[in-house]
Formats: structure tokens, sequence, C-alpha cells
């Protein structure tokens, strides 16, 4: 579709079909661990945390925070949209569980660190891809 930029799609794979198509349903969906609540991200077969291996897929808020980002000046692929921000953003639900993304719906220039976004997907074939717009907080 000509109003979406071009995305690299990722290999789907029973470890990782819970997030990528977790979109569908309108969910940002990680691993999370049963017996420690632990989120997990990237997918991994073990918890990190207690190495419990009672893993399934969980569903958070969609809230983050920009951790940091990064302005792309460069048309590496065909797009409509230059620059455009790359950033690392924090899940609400647990520290240090974090998100490479691009933030969308904003000038470039407006993202800052410490930014509140919420999830918004962009659908491509059979994935939906998290991307993160800005969240405005209840005052
Ligand atoms: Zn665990």
């Amino acid at each position: 579709m000509a109003d979406k930029p071009f995305r690299l799609l990722p290999r789907l794979s029973d470890r990782n079909r819970h997030f990528w198509q977790g979109g569908e349903h309108g969910e940002l969906r990680f691993l999370r661990c049963e017996p420690c609540r632990s989120f997990i991200h990237p997918p991994q077969p073990v918890c990190p945390d207690c190495l419990g291996k009672q893993l399934a897929p969980a569903a958070v808020s969609g809230r983050a925070t920009v951790l940091t980002f990064t302005l792309n000046h460069q048309p590496w692929v065909p797009s409509p949209d230059h620059p455009y921000c790359i950033a690392i953003v924090e899940i609400e639900e647990q520290r240090g569980l974090r998100l490479m993304t691009n933030i969308v719906h904003c000038p470039a220039e407006r993202v800052s660190i410490g930014m509140p976004v919420q999830v918004v997907f962009e659908k491509h074939e059979d994935v939906w891809i998290p991307l993160f717009e800005p969240r405005e907080d209840p005052a």
C-alpha cells in the first residue's frame, strides 16, 4: 500500500508469533514467566530472571516511555517520511522491558527523551508492527 512506509518484515515462528500478531487484537504481547511474572523480550525459551520454562504470552497496556532515540535522515529505503525517528521505548509494566521501534504521528523533531507514548499497529501482510505515538497523560 502506498501510504505505508517500506518495512522489513520479521520471520514468524511459534516463539514470536504472539508478538507480531497481537496487533490483530489491538494488543501488545510479550512472553511472561508464570512463576515470577517477568515479561521477557526478545522471546526466549527460558526466563532470564528465574530460569523458569513456563512462559506464556500476555498483553501489556501498550503504554511506554521514550528512553533514547535517533533521527534517521538517510533514505535507506523508499519512504515518504524522512526524517523518521528510531527509538527505544521502555514498557510501562516493567523496568528494563524495552523495544526498538519508530515514533509515528509526531514530527521527528518533537520527540524527546522521557516522552510518554502508546502503541499503535501498522499491518503488513500477516504482521502487525508495533509503533508508538505520543500519549497525552491525563493531568
Ligand atoms: Zn521467571
